[in-house]
């Protein structure tokens, strides 16, 4: 433990408690971070696999002219890759026609159009509510939503998507977004391993218990997936019920990766992706030869990760095979090897990929975010209003509650 005795202590090392940590340190206050892994980035994070950086985590730097890591990236010597990502070209799809394929895009644009006009005095529905009665594309539709939002339409808070915001540019940076992030904390008091039990707030400081000994502070910033925070009522000395009701209305989804290698990769055009059945929600998506590396990225959403992550060790390669295979016939299944996976449900330490609201849900976001006391502050992906689900979205949280310890340590 560095020192078990700061002005601010950090819990959570991920993008919100990177920015939070440099922006403290930058304002000349003493911050400590609480990270419960032996790494940096959380949720971000890039791994070797097949001779390439690889992102287990997020990948895509969402909202990319305005997204804070662009810059910090390029500024590390990073390459941005601009590439427009697949979801944003007409792709071709095994077992579609480019129309239907446009037909299927219209369809999905529609009802996050319907998101966005829902009237703020109307009660909240669930975006499944929005959906054309009978679409062709529905099921589709419902597996988009695994991937982007991590459940099926049903759970979605329509409210809460329409006010997400999208400058509709997607980057990626080459050499790993969550090696960009991880670097952007090098340098920053950490205590590794350190998992956080008990934050009580009671006394005149602030006792936090870690799996490595008591730390002291005038202030925490919390940054912990809001799974984290809802499952343990405990958390908080004394309890904190509002937190754990905003938390609990604002589950993780369930998002996983699996990356295969492609043995005659040149045969497919990079960047490609094609869903495996485009009529079931019990699907995955596969982006073919992602930067024109041999290889894919398997995504696997919603209920069906969660289904995956429960089974066997090979379930999620025996699944993507098996999709493969009806989408590129037989000999595919020699083609495709397994490099890597990570099953973020099950990690103890995130409890899921990105948070989702539910019906009703939205201004939970706001509940999460407010400070207790003037001392306690809460950042997160889960925490922003329209950025969240994001490492983006994360890492602005991270410097608003940094500038809300700030101001409260300076009075
Ligand atoms: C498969 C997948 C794909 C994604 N794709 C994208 C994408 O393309 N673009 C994008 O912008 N975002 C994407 N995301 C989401 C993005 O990764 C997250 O929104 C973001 O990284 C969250 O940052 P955070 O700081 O809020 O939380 P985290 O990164 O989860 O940070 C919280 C930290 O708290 C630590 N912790 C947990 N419990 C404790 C404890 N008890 N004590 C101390 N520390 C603890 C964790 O280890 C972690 O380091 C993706 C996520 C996943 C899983």
């Amino acid at each position: 433990m560095p020192s078990g005795n700061v002005e601010v202590a950090v819990i959570g090392g991920g993008a919100a408690g990177i920015g939070a940590a440099r922006r403290l340190r930058e304002a000349g206050l003493k911050a400590l971070i609480l990270e419960a892994r032996g790494r940096l980035g959380g949720r971000a994070w890039t791994i070797q696999a097949g001779g390439f950086p690889i992102d287990l985590g997020c990948g895509w730097l969402h909202s990319a002219k305005r997204n804070p890591w662009t810059k910090i990236a390029e500024a590390q010597g990073r390459t941005i890759d601009r590439t427009p990502p697949p979801w944003a070209r007409a792709t071709s799809q095994p077992g579609l026609t480019a129309a239907e394929s446009a037909e299927m895009r219209a369809a999905l644009w529609a009802l996050h159009d319907r998101a966005d006009a829902l009237p703020d005095e109307e009660p909240d529905r669930s975006l499944a509510d929005l959906l054309e009665p009978g679409g062709r594309w529905n099921a589709l539709i419902d597996a988009i939503s695994g991937y982007y939002s991590g459940a099926e339409l049903a759970r979605i808070s329509a409210r809460d998507l329409g006010r997400y915001a999208d400058d509709g540019v997607n980057w990626r940076v080459v050499e790993g977004y969550g090696e960009a992030i991880a670097e952007h904390g090098a340098g920053l008091d950490v205590a590794f391993d350190s998992a956080v039990t008990r934050i009580d707030h009671g006394g005149r400081r602030i006792r936090i218990e870690t799996a490595r000994g008591m730390v002291e502070a005038d202030a925490a910033i919390v940054t912990l997936p809001s799974a984290l925070i809802a499952a343990d009522e405990t958390l908080f000395a004394p309890a904190l019920p509002d937190k754990t009701r905003a938390a609990a209305g604002l589950p993780l989804g369930h998002d996983d990766k699996l990356f295969l290698s492609l043995s005659g990769a040149e045969a497919f055009e990079p960047e490609a992706r094609a869903f495996g059945d485009p009529r079931r929600v019990a699907t995955a998506s596969y982006q073919l030869r992602p930067f024109g590396r041999p290889m894919i990225e398997c995504y696997f959403g919603g209920a069906l990760a969660a289904e995956l992550e429960r089974g066997s060790e090979g379930a999620f390669f025996d699944f993507a095979r098996s999709e493969l295979v009806g989408l590129y016939g037989g000999d595919f299944a020699r083609r495709v090897a397994p490099l890597a996976l990570h099953g973020w449900s099950g990690d103890p330490f995130a409890r899921g990929a990105y948070s989702y609201a539910l019906p009703g849900h939205a201004d939970d976001r706001a509940t999460l975010a407010a400070p207790v006391d003037g001392r306690v502050f809460f950042a997160g992906e889960a925490c922003s209003r329209e950025d969240f689900s994001t490492a983006h979205g994360a890492y602005l949280t991270g410097i608003a509650a940094a500038e809300q310890a700030i101001e409260a340590l300076r009075r």
